[in-house]
């Protein structure tokens, strides 16, 4: 997939012009008109590429400064799909920031378009989950089901939750490389099983903590992947405090795993029809949503 945009970073350039888009990049912020766009989706022919679009940095914005972030956005969209013949399929990015009028005229002009899929990538500046929520429901209600739609900044389980219970389908997430910096190993599982217990689990373990230093079994003794077979606990608390490097190849071994049989447990459990059930027992679950 290919966006001007990097989806893993926070910040982002704004006061974007009529002409160029404001990249950030490695090496510092690097102006993009739509034409320069289209040269780099036909060079690098991404089965995916994201649209430009007036991006913004934050969730505080006027009524007017949203709505010409969505006219503009609605502009190099046209512009896009005008001077873009390719098989990359493009995906249209919906806007709007706070004011909700502007997110539902944006969502409804995009669907009118001709494009492959729709993309949400300004979750993170909601405030709080029921604004993010509010902002989500505007966005998706008038977009037509049979086309994906693609969320940034939901990564944590609870997140990717509220995000499929919304209608989201893809992620674009760093969340299991995050924990990894941490020393976090994802311990849960989304499997139908007992109900919730009285006492919420931990969604991750720390294997920084002294607990660990002698705990034979490995990160998640139900999980079948490379670090969790003939690993200890313990043997990655070592690593860890040696500042070995091999300590964080081994958690981003298990939580790839662990995130990848998450996603596979929600699909089966939305053709079982279950998922709703399932979720509602997972937030139970678990004590700690990030
Ligand atoms: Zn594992």
């Amino acid at each position: 997939m290919l966006d001007v945009r990097d989806p893993s970073l926070q910040h982002v350039a704004s006061h974007h012009s009529n002409k160029y888009y404001k990249a950030e990049t490695d090496g510092g912020v690097r102006k993009f008109g739509v034409s320069d766009y289209i040269r780099l989706i036909r060079t690098i022919q991404p089965e995916i590429a994201v649209a430009l679009a007036d991006d913004l940095n934050t969730g505080d914005i006027s009524e007017a400064w949203s709505k010409k972030s969505v006219t503009r956005s609605l502009k190099w969209l046209d512009e896009c799909l005008v001077g873009y013949q390719s098989s990359s399929a493009i995906f249209g990015v919906l806007k709007g920031g706070p004011v909700l009028d502007q997110r539902q005229l944006s969502a409804e002009l995009t669907a009118q378009r001709d494009v492959a899929g729709f993309v949400l990538n300004d979750l993170q500046f909601a405030g709080d989950a029921t604004a993010r929520r509010q902002w989500l429901q505007t966005s998706l209600a008038p977009l037509p089901s049979a086309k994906p739609r693609l969320a940034y900044a939901l990564g944590t389980p609870l997140d990717v939750l509220e995000g499929v219970r919304q209608g989201i389908d893809l992620f674009d997430t760093l969340y299991p490389m995050d924990l990894v910096e941490k020393g976090h190993a994802m311990v849960f599982s989304f499997e139908k099983g007992a109900p919730a217990p009285a006492t919420p689990q931990s969604l991750i373990i720390d294997i920084s903590q002294p607990e660990f230093r002698t705990d034979r079994r490995p990160l998640d003794e139900q999980c079948p992947c490379q670090a969790c077979i003939g690993h200890s606990r313990a043997y990655l608390h070592h690593l860890w405090h040696t500042s070995e490097m091999l300590v964080k190849v081994l958690l981003m071994v298990h939580n790839l795993h662990a995130y990848a049989a998450f996603f596979a447990q929600i699909r089966h459990s939305l053709r079982q029809g279950t998922f709703s059930a399932q979720a509602d027992v997972f937030a139970q679950r678990y004590a700690h949503p990030r």
